[in-house]
């Protein structure tokens, strides 16, 4: 079992340039292959299910970054409230609602995406773009002092078709724009769109993503 270095490095190369963060997506890999990465000097490392991501988390270097970028469930969250670096995959208010008191047992801000529904699927999980700005508007969100909208997520469709990916891209990148002009004033800390995976990074990369969510390209297939 061994990471794929020389891809690596090539993609870390390209996104440096292109100014944006890899976060590489090491679900159902081992800690030994966590570990080979973190080497070559990766810090950021994304993983979709909360007791793996514990469980690895304890076992790996403290100054590991953890992303929870799939579907998180309200119950699971006290479980990485004390050290989540940033939460992608904030899908309903309920959720954001426990993130908040999680947060504020832990005694902190955590920092969290709103995901958005792109992709022509139902499958994918996301909030709509009337759900933010109602959400956004509403008083349960004013009275949130612990978490902080960094920015949003989203998951294209699964196809070839790359017209298709780029319309949902930019879509997502417009809707980006418009809450952070009318609901953050163009504030600093709104400014994170995390869109883009293995097969379809540079797409987004195009249509303005600051973070890309890579897995299978720099570990092998699941
Ligand atoms: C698994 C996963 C990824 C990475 O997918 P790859 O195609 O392996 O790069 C990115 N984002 C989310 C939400 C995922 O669950």
């Amino acid at each position: 079992m061994s990471i794929n270095t020389e891809t690596y490095l090539k993609i870390k190369k390209y996104l440096i340039d292109q100014r944006v963060e890899l976060i590489a997506v090491s679900k159902t890999k081992p800690v030994d292959a966590i570990l080979e990465m973190y080497n070559l000097g990766q810090r950021h490392f994304g993983e979709n299910r909360v007791q793996e991501l514990v469980e690895k988390a304890e076992k790996l270097p403290k100054d590991i970054k953890w992303h929870a970028i799939g579907h998180l469930q309200r119950n699971k969250v006290k479980y990485i409230a004390p050290f989540i670096h940033l939460i992608h995959s904030v899908d309903s208010v309920k959720l954001l609602i426990e993130i908040n008191k999680e947060a504020s047992k832990s005694n902190r801000v955590i920092p969290v995406l709103l995901q958005i529904h792109i992709a022509k699927e139902d499958s994918k999980f996301g909030l709509s773009k009337i759900e933010v700005i109602d959400f956004l508007e509403s008083n349960v969100y004013k009275r949130m002092e612990n978490i902080e909208i960094q920015g949003l997520m989203g998951m294209a469709t699964f196809t070839n078709n790359t017209e298709i990916v780029t319309e949902e891209f930019a879509f997502l990148k417009q809707l980006f724009e418009f809450v952070k002009q009318d609901y953050f004033n163009d504030d600093s800390s709104f400014n994170q769109l995390s869109m883009g995976m293995s097969g379809d990074y540079e797409l987004a990369i195009k249509q303005g993503s600051t973070l890309v969510r890579i897995g299978s390209l720099l570990f092998g297939k699941r």
